[in-house]
């Protein structure tokens, strides 16, 4: 079981963020969603991909010739030397990532056992003990790959480690509901009660997502939801009415983070070759705190950001 290997896009260690205490967080690459405002693309694909910080690259040249697709390009503009990289030929070789001296290729996401994750978490295990806090693990989507974080989730177990689980709530396997029902809490998003626009924004129904949050706070199962504020597509009033309303209604829930869109994702986009589509302004303070209180309304211990 040890020997499951999954593809992780970053680890955060000291995080107040991710559940109580101080927690290292840990993000599985790949997810079903596709959000129009997701802030870690890097997430999204379950392989690991090319990142190119044009930035760095100082146009030696050394990345041309090593690339079995043909893929790069340096061109000559008014005496600019531009970098260009084709992702429709490009198949992730990574061969060009070892003769780039500057760091201008790169990859998200490496490879990881079980136990060489864990390796990784425990160095950190005084700050959890010292803090209450734990493990978060999140991604993308960790119910993608169930095996691995069951095996994870029992190691932290079998060391006294708090675990916690980020998900999407888009869980349909029976093994990815257990990861849910196993994690000690849980972080889960709501993105929209209306079952149209969460497809035309994320690219699933949320008829699973909604399912299952319900499932979840009748085993008892304590949760932080998260609901993220896009400007003109999860910001009306009704839709935020809506999701206060359900989670009201609901007795597990501890708290809930309203989190306001933000672009710390944009150069990501750049850095995997896609296009950023969000075009919003940030939301006044003023508003946000109208939010809060319209989720406080309804009995639920709110807070701005997460
Ligand atoms: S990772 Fe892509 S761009 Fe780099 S050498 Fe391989 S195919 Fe070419
Ligand atoms: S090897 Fe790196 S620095 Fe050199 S041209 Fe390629 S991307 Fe730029």
């Amino acid at each position: 079981m040890d020997q499951i290997k999954a593809p992780i896009f970053h680890i955060i260690h000291g995080s107040f963020v991710d559940g109580y205490g101080i927690r290292t967080t840990v993000f599985l690459k790949g997810c079903p969603l596709k959000c129009v405002w997701c802030c870690n693309p890097e997430g999204q694909q379950f392989h690991p991909e090319l990142k190119v910080t044009f930035g760095k690259c100082n146009a030696c040249g050394n990345c041309v010739p090593v690339c079995p697709t043909k893929a790069i390009t340096l061109s000559q503009d008014a005496g600019k030397v531009n970098l260009d990289v084709d992702r429709q030929l490009c198949t992730n070789c990574f061969k060009c990532i070892d003769v780039c001296y500057t760091g201008a290729m790169d990859k998200f996401g490496e490879l990881y056992t079980v136990d060489e994750l864990f390796d990784v978490l425990k160095k950190d295990e005084q700050f959890y003990r010292s803090s209450g806090g734990g493990v978060t693990i999140g991604g993308g989507e960790a119910t993608c790959y169930p095996e691995f974080v069951l095996a994870l989730i029992k190691k932290c177990k079998e060391n006294y480690i708090h675990t916690a689980v980020d998900t999407c709530g888009y869980v349909t396997s029976p093994l990815g509901i257990k990861v849910l029902e196993e994690a000690d809490l849980l972080l889960y998003d709501i993105k929209g009660i209306d079952p149209v626009a969460h497809k035309e924004h994320t690219g699933v129904s949320n008829q699973p997502i909604l399912e299952n949050i319900k499932r979840l706070d009748a085993i008892g199962k304590p949760m932080f939801i998260r609901v993220p504020v896009i400007p003109g597509y999860t910001d009306s009033e009704e839709t935020l009415e809506a999701i206060a309303s359900l989670l009201g209604s609901l007795k597990s829930v501890e708290r809930v983070d309203i989190m306001a869109v933000h672009e710390f994702g944009k150069v990501k986009y750049e850095q995997l070759g896609m296009e950023y589509k969000l075009n919003v302004q940030a939301i006044p303070p003023e508003r946000q705190e109208k939010i809060k209180a319209m989720f406080e309304a309804h009995g639920l211990k709110t807070q701005l950001g997460g």
